[in-house]
């Protein structure tokens, strides 16, 4: 991929931008819009790659091999199955309210078990072998899974289908970020809300920490938020951003918000 054009600004679509050479290990280039601020990375790696090259998949698999026979679930799936647990129960009473005990997107969603019942769970995986297990899951609660980038899938919803979206540790790695929030936009309701959590490069610790503060992962990371510049790219695929961690922000490592449709 080193051969394409540089990435034009997520946001603004510009081409004009001052190189972060601190934020800029080996040869990936993080880079400052000049137009609108947002920070991305200009030279990512293409989704192919991205889908044959998952490196946590990849142990699964390579663990799988050398378990046959054996059901038991491996490591890789078990710590993440915890670490959905954990966040789970609060995060269940608070999507059940935000999108109304409705029929609900999870972008990325892994193995599928973000959104229970009675919500109705739909969602959108990259990974043959994940998207496989959610939708066994989500079938048997009424709703699927589609296989393939959030961009483009996300279309395939109908208008109007959905009362709720979550993406969660998602709009971070997505080079199409204004694809994927307008075909959000189409998908939802005018009631619905979208849920992001993305990681927070506006943060104290970012400044302190530097080069090695943990929302920084190349070449997964493709888009560095700061509220102002997540606010400003919503805004242009028609969102209005209400921020929810808004006490703990300035120290927060993650951004939390929800989007409603813009009323005109
Ligand atoms: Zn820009």
């Amino acid at each position: 991929m080193h051969d394409a054009p540089p990435r034009a600004c997520p946001c603004c679509d510009s081409t004009r931008a001052e190189p972060w050479t601190a934020y800029s290990p080996d040869s990936w280039e993080v880079v400052r819009c000049t137009s609108c601020d947002l920070t991305y990375l200009r030279n990512p790696v293409a989704y192919e790659a991205l889908e044959t090259d998952f490196a946590w998949e990849k142990t699964y698999e390579a663990k799988k091999e050398s378990s046959k026979g054996s059901t038991s679930l491996s490591p890789a799936i078990r710590s993440l199955r915890k670490k959905l647990g954990l966040t789970h129960r609060d995060k269940q009473a608070k999507f059940r309210s935000w999108f109304n005990d409705g029929h609900v997107l999870d972008i990325g969603c892994g193995l599928g078990g973000r959104i229970r019942p009675p919500m109705t769970p739909y969602g959108i995986e990259l990974s043959r072998e994940l998207h496989a297990r959610a939708d066994a899951y989500m079938r048997e609660h009424g709703g699927y899974c589609v296989f393939g980038p959030g961009a483009e899938a996300i279309w395939e919803f109908d208008a109007g289908q959905l009362d709720g979206i979550v993406m969660n540790s998602y709009l971070e790695h997505e080079t199409e970020v204004l694809k994927v929030l307008r075909g959000a936009h189409r998908a939802l309701k005018d009631t619905g809300a979208v849920y992001i959590r993305v990681p927070n490069f506006g943060s104290v610790n970012r400044r302190v920490i530097g080069p090695k503060w943990c929302g920084f992962r190349y070449p997964d990371h493709v888009n560095y938020f700061t509220l102002s510049t997540l606010r400003d790219t919503c805004a242009r695929a028609g969102f209005r951003t209400e921020l929810i961690n808004r006490i703990a922000l300035p120290v927060d490592d993650n951004i939390t918000v929800l989007l409603h449709k813009e009323t005109s």
